[in-house]
């Protein structure tokens, strides 16, 4: 049995307790849709900027969670998330960029980290995989947003890969976890994303989708992203997965499949205190 690594704690957050032996000074986690004020199909928790929700509910929202986390808006690092594979290395100088206004957020990247504490990394989600990342040794940690686009990209290799070429880590110090997503049980895609698929896919035994019907394939995106990070160089025993469906679960989380587009996002988010 496999334990479920993203732990509710409070009614508007999970999070991921493992990390804490790793770097005990670590905030990682995840948003759920409940405890906040937004209405409509955003009800109550959206913390997206780009939905078309009211600015001052979602910013009241992100200052709730700012509040829970200990993270004051300051701290807050956003990124625009175009579904590519760009990351950029963000400092305190970026502190604030894009918390409360989406066109002030980093541009053009889907991909997030720092080595300096009182950070607060974080990317948005209604059904894409929430990819984290730390190296306790040199004290760095990341997020990055996949869905299928960013996952066939590899920006989870993305990022491995500018932590040991750019920053000097060893590749088994890295650390990934893969968050609540939506799951091989609700996401079925066509034969232009399986191509894909099979071009990004390394030479693995294990094959991530199953064929449902002629030219539909069910999707299993989580194990994707852990097969794309494994051929990275990360260690296996290194990774940890969520057996969150976002889609199935319908009371914790939104979901842009299950809702027709008309839904609120969730908040990936992982930080740092001196
Ligand atoms: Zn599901």
């Amino acid at each position: 049995m496999t334990i479920e690594p993203f732990v509710q704690k409070l009614e508007q957050v999970l999070l991921l307790d493992e990390w804490k032996k790793l770097m005990p000074t670590a905030i990682v986690g995840f948003t759920t849709k409940n405890g906040g004020i937004s209405d409509r199909w955003f009800t109550s928790f959206n913390l997206g900027l780009h939905v078309n929700d009211r600015l001052d509910v979602v910013s009241a929202n992100r200052r709730t969670l700012a509040e829970l986390l200990d993270f004051p808006p300051p701290a807050w690092v956003c990124a625009e998330q175009i579904h590519d594979k760009n990351i950029v290395k963000v400092t305190k100088e970026n502190g604030g960029q894009g918390i409360f206004d989406y066109e002030a957020s980093i541009k053009g990247t889907d991909g997030l980290y720092t080595d300096e504490p009182d950070v607060l990394l974080t990317t948005c989600y209604a059904d894409c995989v929430p990819l984290y990342f730390l190296e306790p040794e040199r004290k760095l940690i990341g997020v990055a947003h996949a869905g299928w686009k960013g996952t066939v990209k590899n920006i989870g290799g993305e990022m491995v890969k500018k932590w040991t070429e750019q920053e000097g880590a060893d590749v088994n110090s890295i650390h990934a976890a893969i968050g609540p997503a939506i799951g091989k049980c609700c996401y079925v895609v066509d034969d232009h994303v399986i191509h894909l698929v099979k071009k990004a896919l390394p030479s693995s035994e294990t094959v991530p989708y199953r064929t449902v019907s002629k030219g539909q394939y069910a999707l299993d995106l989580k194990l994707l992203n852990k097969l794309l990070l494994v051929a990275a160089g990360v260690p296996p025993e290194n990774i940890l997965v969520s057996s969150y469906c976002t889609s199935c679960e319908s009371g914790m989380f939104f979901s842009h499949r299950r809702d027709h587009g008309k839904t609120g996002r969730m908040l990936s988010f992982i930080g740092m205190k001196k």
